[in-house]
């Protein structure tokens, strides 16, 4: 084997190798031995319109016959990326400016330097360190890793770095206490988070980051006020808040951005997967005008603003993202996630009296079922994967996150495919 495969045993793969993917078929994806698969959680969370998606190829092939790459560096840019920058801030709530670059981990980066770019143009020089949750996912660059909250992304890394706090996660049926409400849950948490910027000086701490809904922590979904309770500590403290949306952005969770789900006010965003529906890489940064002032400031004292990759702002990732927002704007996302989000909850319902299960939840087209143990999760998941779909197996937790071009027939197979599985273990072999 010459790859090294990402978030795979080195070992077990030398006995079992991976399965080969040769084709696309809508939602579904088909291996060398030409077995089909609906993938249930659209790839990694991105593949938002499914692995064949004939109009974005024809976007791509057109845009790569006018201008097939040119930079955005020292005064030039490509006219196609200048457009969908436009379109995208028409869309943001309360953004003003986009920056792009090309995978979600990369957009990290760029937000956590654009954090001490900001404190540095304020001349709050201590003001940088980042708070992220236990739990959270946010990429695999060395800051983006060590915001990173699951300690598999750390070991053999030296991460986390100093520059990271860590509070929390808001996982309310496995984290709060006998008889406490969501509510005071969510309040805990805020005090908690209070406490530990207290703790750290608050003119040491720069910023917040947090996936509205968290996503390869679980499919961790925010307890009744959590977002209201932690912003107004943020506020507080005069502390930036970074809203990583690669999971959740355009469309996951029932509105354009789960910001507007959840009523989060970030200073910054973050934006890669469903921007391109993935068939390209690309990621964007937004950012306030309150975060783009002194980003200008400090830049334009510098004479340049030393930050920037090769493939930012790559016209044909730009041709595929505003094809995208287009088919995003005729299936009318958040009444199109809104229904087929209702239709995977109504299929999964039935499942909250199963046997071990402990929880079913969803926020649009985002879904879990979790489990009471870990063994039950991978039993279902992989009975379901010989049934022919793909969940993601997180810990006790089979997630559910698919594309948007699913027919109310394969949500109907997605869920009843989920209710045999864990039929299938109730039964005595
Ligand atoms: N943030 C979140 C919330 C993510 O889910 C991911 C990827 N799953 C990333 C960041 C990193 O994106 P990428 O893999 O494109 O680097």
């Amino acid at each position: 084997m010459a790859q090294i495969f990402p978030f795979t045993d080195p070992v077990a793969v030398e006995t079992t190798p991976p399965t080969q993917f040769v084709r696309g078929n809508g939602v579904r994806v088909v291996d060398a031995d030409g077995k089909s698969y609906i993938d249930a959680v659209s790839a990694l969370w991105c593949a938002s319109l499914g692995f064949s998606p004939e109009r974005l190829t024809r976007a791509m092939a057109d845009q790569m016959g006018k201008l097939a790459y040119y930079h955005s560096f020292m005064g030039r840019t490509p006219e196609v990326a200048d457009q969908l920058a436009a379109r995208l801030i028409a869309r943001l709530p309360g953004m003003e400016r986009v920056f792009f670059g090309t995978s979600g981990s990369e957009a990290v980066e760029t937000a956590s330097k654009f954090v001490r770019y900001y404190w540095n143009a304020k001349d709050r020089p201590q003001k940088k360190r980042i708070i992220s949750r236990e739990g959270a996912y946010h990429g695999s660059g060395q800051m983006s890793a060590a915001l990173t909250g699951l300690t598999y992304c750390h070991d053999g890394f030296d991460l986390p770095l100093d520059a990271v706090l860590r509070t929390g996660r808001p996982h309310y049926l496995r984290d709060a206490e006998p008889g406490e409400s969501e509510a005071d849950f969510s309040k805990r948490r805020a005090r908690e988070l209070d406490a530990l910027i207290t703790a750290a000086d608050p003119e040491t701490v720069g910023a917040f980051i947090g996936e509205p809904a968290m996503g390869a922590g679980g499919v961790i979904l925010p307890p009744d006020g959590y977002w209201a309770e932690i912003q107004n500590v943020l506020a507080k403290h005069d502390v930036l808040l970074i809203a990583d949306e690669i999971i959740c952005g355009f469309g996951r969770t029932g509105e354009w951005f789960a910001c507007e789900t959840y009523d989060i006010r970030p200073d910054m965003m973050t934006l890669a997967k469903q921007l391109t529906a993935s068939v390209f890489p690309m990621s964007a940064v937004a950012v306030s005008g309150k975060v783009y002032e002194a980003i200008e400031a400090l830049a334009g004292k510098n004479g340049t603003l030393g930050h920037g990759v090769t493939y930012g702002g790559h016209p044909v990732g730009a041709a595929v993202a505003l094809e995208c927002l287009d088919i995003y704007e005729e299936m009318d996302l958040p009444a199109h996630v809104g229904r087929l989000g209702n239709l995977i909850a109504d299929g999964l319902a039935r499942l909250r009296d199963a046997p071990g299960v402990l929880d079913v939840r969803h926020s649009g087209m985002l879904a879990a079922v979790e489990f009471n143990t870990d063994a039950l999760a991978r039993a279902v998941g992989e009975e379901a994967e010989r049934m022919g779909v793909f969940f993601r197996i997180i810990g006790s937790v089979l997630a559910i996150a698919p594309p948007y071009i699913c027919t109310d027939a394969d949500i109907e197979e997605i869920t009843s495919v989920m209710r045999k599985a864990v039929e299938a273990q109730a039964v005595p072999q």
